[in-house]
C-alpha cells in the first residue's frame, strides 16, 4: 500500500494550488497529486481570458464589494454570499502571490498588471496573460510543486474513493501505462477533478472533463449540489464547439445576426456583448430560432451567428487575443482580421458539484461533513457561482479556494494517524471491475453509446428546458444506461488501454447526466443558466435554495439547503 499524509486527486489549478499551500504551511507533510493526465495537461491549461481581482490598476473606482455584488447578481442570487465575500476580498492578494511565484501577467505601459473588461463585471478587473492565462498560471504552479517536493502520480487514473464509516481513507488507482493497480492511503483526501463538459456533444472542455470525481463521490453516497446549472458559453466556434474566449468581446468584438444587427441591444442594452453568459447564450439561441442565424454559405436561417472582430484591427487582435485568431485560422481557415467568426453556444462549465464549506470540507448532507474529505475547483460547489458563473471567476475560485482548502488540510492532518484500509479487498474488487469490462460480450461500440448519450443530454437539457423534454431525456438516458452492459472492448491488453478508461468515463458521465436531469426537472423556475420555458420566472419563495442530489442506481433522492444571504438581498436581475 502507498501512504501519504495527503492525496490530492487532480493536477489542475485547484489541486496544484492546494498542494503548494499544504507544502508551504508544513514542509514535513508528505503530499501527493494524482492525475489521469500530466498536471500541465490538465484542463486548466486551456483557460484563456483571465482572472478577476479588484486590483484597481485600470479602474480606480473598483473594490471587493463591487466584485462581490457583480458575482452575486451574476449568480441570480443563488451564490452563498459568505463564500463570495472571501473570493472577492482574497482576489488581489492571490494574484500578487501568483506573480511572486513567477506567473507572467500582461502589463500596462507603467509595468503594473493589465486588466480588461469581462461579461457581467461592472469594472475592468480581469487580469490576464494575453489569452493564455491558464497556461501561464498552471506552468508556474507545477514548477512550484516540484520545488516543494510534492509527489506527482501522473497518468494514474483514480477508479474509486475509499470511504468507510463516514471517513475518506484513500483511493484506488490504475496506472495507464501498464494497468498496474494500487491503493493509496492518506489522512486526508482532496478531490479537484474538474468538470463534466463531455456529457454534451458540443463543448469547450477537453477530453478529460468526464465528471469522474463527481461520479465517484455520488457512488460513495455523497450528494451533488446544484447540478441543474450547466453553463453554456455564448461563443463556441461553429461547428467544433471550441471556445472563443470572452476576452474577445472584452476587447471590443461584436455579436452580429444574419441581418447585420448587433442584436444584444434587444436583450441587454446596458451591457451589450458583455452581458453575463446565461443571458448572451439565450439571446444567440433566440436569434437562431427566429431565423436570424446564418448558414455556412452566408444565407439567413442557419445554425450560428457571427462574432465580428474586424473593426478591432490586426494589431490589437494579435496583441490581445492572438490565440482566438489562431483557433479560427487553424480550425476553420478564417482570418478574423478580414472575416467574422461563426459561433454558437457551447457547454463550458459546471456551476454545481461536490458541496463544500469555505474550508473545502465536503458536506455529507444538509448538515454534517465527511471526515477527512475535501474538494475545490470546478468539481466542487462552495457555491460562489450560484446559478451562473461570471467569466474570469473560475480561475479565481480555483486559486482562492485551492489555497484555503490546502491551509485547512494542513491543519486537519496534524496529529492524525493513517487510517486502517483492507488493501486486498479493494484491489480484488478493482481487478473484478476491469476484468468484467474486458469480458463483456456485447456488440456496442463505446463511441456509439457515448454519442447517443451526449445527443440525449444536448437535446433534452440544453439552453432552454421543459418538463416534457427533460422527462423524455431521463427515460432515454435510463435506456442508454441499460445498454452499457452491451459495450465491447477491442483492446484486451494492459499497455495504454484507453478503451478501459473510456468505458469507465462513460459510466461516470451517465451518472452525472442523470443527476443533472433529475435536479433540473425538480427546479420549477428559471434562474441563471437553468431556463425553463414552462416556468419562465425566478421563484424565490419556493426555490431560493441549493439542490442536494443523492444518487443510487435505484433512483435519486433530492434534498435542499438554504442559501447564505449576508450582503445583498435578491433583486430583479437587469443589465
Ligand atoms: C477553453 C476554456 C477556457 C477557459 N477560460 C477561463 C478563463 O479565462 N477564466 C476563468 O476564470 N475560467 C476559465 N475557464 C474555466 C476554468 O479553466 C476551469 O473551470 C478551471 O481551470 C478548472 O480547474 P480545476 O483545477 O478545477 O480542474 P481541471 O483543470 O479540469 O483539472 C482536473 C484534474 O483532475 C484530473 N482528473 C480528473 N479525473 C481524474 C481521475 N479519475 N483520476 C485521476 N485524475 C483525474 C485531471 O487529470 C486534471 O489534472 C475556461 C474553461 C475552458 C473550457
Amino acid at each position: 500500500m502507498l501512504d501519504h499524509d495527503v492525496i490530492i486527486v487532480g493536477g489542475g489549478l485547484a489541486g496544484c494550488r492546494a498542494a503548494v499551500e499544504i507544502a508551504r504551511t508544513d514542509p514535513n507533510l508528505k503530499v501527493a497529486v494524482v492525475a489521469k493526465t500530466h498536471p500541465i495537461r490538465s484542463h486548466s491549461v486551456a483557460a484563456q481570458g483571465g482572472m478577476a481581482a479588484s486590483l484597481k490598476n485600470v479602474d480606480s473606482e473598483d473594490d471587493w464589494k463591487a466584485h462581490a455584488f457583480d458575482t452575486v447578481k451574476g449568480s441570480d442570487y443563488l451564490a452563498d454570499q459568505d463564500a463570495v465575500e472571501i473570493l472577492a476580498k482574497e482576489a488581489p492578494d492571490v494574484v500578487i502571490d501568483l506573480e511572486h511565484m513567477g506567473v507572467l501577467f500582461s502589463r500596462l505601459p507603467d509595468g503594473r498588471i493589465a486588466q480588461r473588461a469581462f461579461g457581467g463585471h461592472s469594472h475592468n478587473r480581469t487580469c490576464y496573460a494575453a489569452d493564455k492565462t491558464g497556461h501561464a498560471i498552471l506552468h508556474e504552479l507545477v514548477n512550484n510543486l516540484r520545488r516543494y517536493g510534492v509527489h506527482i502520480y501522473d497518468e494514474w487514473y483514480v477508479l474509486q474513493m475509499i470511504l468507510e464509516d463516514g471517513q475518506a481513507k484513500g483511493v484506488v488507482m490504475y496506472r495507464i501505462d501498464d494497468g498496474k493497480l494500487a491503493v493509496l492511503r492518506a489522512k486526508a483526501v482532496m478531490f479537484a477533478t474538474g468538470g463534466y463538459g463531455r456529457a454534451y456533444n458540443t463543448t469547450s472542455n477537453d477530453y478529460a472533463s468526464t465528471g469522474d470525481g463527481l461520479a465517484m463521490s455520488a457512488l460513495a453516497g455523497i450528494p451533488l449540489q446544484d447540478m441543474e446549472f450547466v453553463q453554456f458559453h455564448p461563443t463556441g466556434l461553429y461547428p467544433v464547439g471550441v471556445l472563443i474566449s470572452e476576452a474577445v468581446r472584452g476587447e471590443g468584438a461584436y455579436l452580429i445576426n444574419s441581418e447585420g444587427d448587433r442584436f444584444m441591444a434587444t436583450y441587454a442594452p446596458s451591457r451589450m456583448e458583455l452581458a453575463p453568459r446565461d443571458i448572451t447564450s439565450r439571446a444567440i439561441t433566440k436569434e437562431i430560432r427566429a431565423g436570424r442565424g446564418v448558414h455556412p454559405d452566408g444565407s439567413a436561417g442557419g445554425p450560428f451567428v457571427y462574432l465580428d472582430l474586424r473593426h478591432m484591427g490586426r494589431e490589437k487582435i494579435m496583441l490581445r487575443v492572438p490565440f482566438a485568431w489562431e483557433e479560427a485560422h487553424r480550425l476553420l481557415g478564417i482570418d478574423a482580421v478580414e472575416k467574422p467568426m461563426p459561433i454558437r453556444p457551447t457547454v463550458h462549465y459546471s456551476m454545481g458539484g461536490i458541496p463544500v464549506n469555505i474550508e473545502g470540507k465536503v458536506r455529507s448532507g444538509v448538515d454534517g461533513f465527511v471526515e477527512g474529505l475535501f474538494a475545490a475547483g470546478e468539481a466542487a460547489c462552495v457555491s460562489v457561482h450560484g446559478a451562473n458563473r461570471l467569466g474570469s471567476n473560475s480561475l479565481l475560485e480555483c486559486v482562492v479556494y485551492g489555497k484555503l482548502t490546502g491551509a485547512a488540510i494542513a491543519q486537519y492532518v496534524q496529529n492524525r494517524k493513517l487510517p486502517q484500509v483492507d488493501e486486498q479487498r479493494y484491489l480484488t474488487a478493482a481487478v473484478k471491475q476491469i476484468q468484467s469490462l474486458l469480458n463483456q460480450a456485447g456488440k456496442l461500440r463505446i463511441g456509439q453509446l457515448r454519442q447517443s448519450f451526449q445527443d440525449c443530454m444536448t437535446d433534452h437539457c440544453g439552453v432552454f428546458r421543459t418538463e416534457e423534454t427533460m422527462r423524455e431525456g431521463l427515460n432515454q438516458l435510463e435506456e442508454l444506461q441499460q445498454q452499457y452492459q452491451k459495450i465491447y472492448l477491442d483492446d484486451k491488453g494492459s499497455c495504454w488501454n484507453t478503451e478501459i478508461l473510456e468505458a469507465i468515463e462513460l459510466r461516470n458521465l451517465m451518472i452525472v447526466g442523470k443527476v443533472i436531469l433529475t435536479s433540473a426537472l425538480s427546479r420549477q423556475e428559471s434562474r441563471g443558466a437553468h431556463c425553463r420555458e414552462d416556468f419562465t420566472e425566478r421563484d424565490d419563495e419556493n426555490f431560493l435554495k441549493h439542490t442536494l442530489a443523492f444518487y443510487s442506481p435505484a433512483g435519486i433522492d433530492l434534498q435542499y439547503r438554504p442559501v447564505a444571504i449576508t450582503m445583498f438581498q435578491p433583486q430583479e436581475r437587469k443589465y
